[in-house]
């Protein structure tokens, strides 16, 4: 099918309501978000937005329903996140194209990855809803003591813009397998996939008030969400400077805060390194989804043995990425997600140079016909110094900055000088060196011989300003629940404290 007649059915029925208690509403205000194709620049709709009333009115609708929901068999929370995940399946070309329209990523990697990755992620937390045991602690003779874990109420969840589909599932799907209920802001740039999410978990029969969803602007939804009294966690993905705001916004009530921040990910190519697989892991760390990715492998350590072959592989693979139109199966990469963000990745090119930088590859805009209208940035590689802010700041762009070292001692400091510490990737065939890498390399995800795997099952986060607290695997569960130690004396001869 041709891109355009793509473009009109991903658009077609398109959810603009925010979702508060089972319905599909207007804001209070009546205002509303222009959300834009970032291939073109033209609106696709406009959504309701929300304000700080329609955010009281879902962590109302989300209260009301939470005694219900967290007393319900696990075993049922988990069937309607199988059959969530089912529906989504089914949906999946329609959710690759809806994905690839609002965000710009390719459709390649929309059908590859977000929708598959997606579905894996209700599955796993489907099945996990009836497998949070508790524990029995040895305590003292003549008392048992037993562990639960009990949901924390209602879970105000904010996601940013830049894999919207598969963040919605990565916060909804264990909150909700734990017995929570959630009040879930999308970033006002990409709503549109979460709101559909939201039709279906309807459609699939979650109740009322159990998921709400309110697209609106940080300032204010997002504001009123971090410092709600009647929210007891918030699970934020952003930017380290939000993640900030949000700790201190958290403190009337003393919420559970889980961050994901930003990073600046080292991804460090040995001389014994396989290098044609160091050269497309690195590009694949850099440039997938356009850079836009906090796990991105945005530092790249080249030993200075093989530098200069590495560059030179690594630049004419950059120059070859096809750049176009999201929808076109043939895109391998689509322009950034909004004008401003395409202009702050512009904007380090010209401070990279400003501070002695040497752009190897890209750094403008394609200048192509046919993309003049989108918010493209070729794939850009620059060579720095680790005091360089291209080498400090995140830049979540297809930025690759290119560092080199002489040796392993080198090596390790500059992956761990940066206050970030998410994820790192290891290019080796030395199976020690490996090891040691792994043990000393400041963050919470280390890839070797790959970069930026995930899955459910496996903890997700950072440490440093990356954040606290995961997503994903068991750990996730203890996230969305609090522990509860109940003490039974169960010997009728041990007395209490003043007997008389
Ligand atoms: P952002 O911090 O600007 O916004 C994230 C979300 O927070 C959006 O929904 C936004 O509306 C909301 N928000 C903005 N101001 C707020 C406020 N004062 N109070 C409450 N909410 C507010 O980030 P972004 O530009 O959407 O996303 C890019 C950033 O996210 C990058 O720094 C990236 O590294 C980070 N990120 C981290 C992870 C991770 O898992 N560690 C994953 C993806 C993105």
């Amino acid at each position: 099918m041709a891109t355009q007649a793509l473009r009109q059915e991903a658009r077609a029925d398109l959810q603009t309501k925010l979702l508060i208690g089972g319905q599909w509403v207007d804001s209070l205000s009546g205002e509303t978000i222009e959300v834009h194709n970032p291939y073109d620049g033209s609106v696709i709709c406009a959504i309701a937005s929300a304000g700080e009333a329609d955010v009281d009115r879902a962590v109302e609708a989300a209260q009301a329903a939470f005694p219900a929901w967290s007393s319900l068999a696990a075993s049922e929370r988990g069937r309607l996140l199988l059959k969530l995940a089912d529906r989504i399946e089914e949906e999946s070309e329609a959710f690759a194209r809806l994905e690839a329209l609002d965000t710009g990523h390719p459709i390649q990697d929309c059908r590859r990855l977000d929708v598959p990755r997606t579905v894996l992620c209700y599955r796993y937390f489907g099945g996990m809803a009836d497998k949070l045991e508790g524990s029995v602690v040895p305590v003292d003779a003549g008392f048992l003591n037993y562990v639960e874990r009990e949901p924390i109420g209602v879970v105000g969840a904010i996601a940013p813009w830049n894999f919207p589909l598969m963040f919605t599932s990565w916060k909804l799907a264990p909150a909700l397998a734990a017995g929570n209920t959630v009040v879930f802001k999308p970033s006002e740039l990409t709503p549109l996939s979460t709101l559909r999410i939201g039709e279906l978990m309807m459609e699939v029969g979650f109740p009322a008030g159990v998921i709400n969803i309110v697209p609106g602007y940080g300032a204010t939804a997002g504001q009123r969400i971090a410092d709600h009294p009647g929210i007891g966690k918030v699970s934020f993905t952003g930017s380290t400077a939000i993640g900030r705001r949000i700790v201190q916004s958290s403190a009337g009530n003393l919420k559970k805060v889980q961050l994901e921040l930003g990073g600046k990910g080292p991804n460090i190519v040995f001389p014994d390194a396989n290098l044609a697989a160091a050269v497309g892991g690195a590009a694949f760390g850099i440039f997938h989804n356009q850079g836009q990715a906090c796990i991105a492998g945005s530092r790249i350590l080249l030993h200075e043995s093989i530098a200069d072959e590495f560059l030179d592989r690594f630049s004419t693979l950059a120059r070859s990425i096809r750049l176009g139109d999201p929808l076109d199966p043939a895109t391998e990469m689509g322009p950034l997600t909004s004008r401003l963000h395409q202009e702050r990745v512009l904007s380090f090119v010209d401070i990279a140079r400003g501070e002695g930088g040497q752009v190897v590859s890209g750094g403008a805009a394609p200048g192509v016909a046919g993309l003049e209208d989108g918010y493209f940035v070729q794939p850009t590689i620059v060579r720095a110094e680790p005091s360089h802010r291209v080498a400090r700041e995140e830049v979540f762009g297809p930025f690759a900055t290119i560092l080199t070292f002489r040796d392993d001692a080198e090596a390790l400091a500059i992956a761990n000088d940066t206050e970030y510490g998410l994820g790192a990737g290891l290019w080796t065939n030395d199976l020690t060196r490996a090891h040691r890498f792994a043990k000393g390399i400041h963050a919470g995800m280390i890839w070797i011989n790959c970069y930026k795997r995930v899955h459910p099952g496996s903890p997700f986060g950072g440490f440093g300003a990356s954040g606290y607290g995961r997503e994903m695997g068991f750990e996730v569960m203890r996230e969305y629940t609090q522990p509860k130690s109940v003490w039974i004396n169960v010997d009728a001869q041990i007395p209490p404290f003043y007997a008389r």
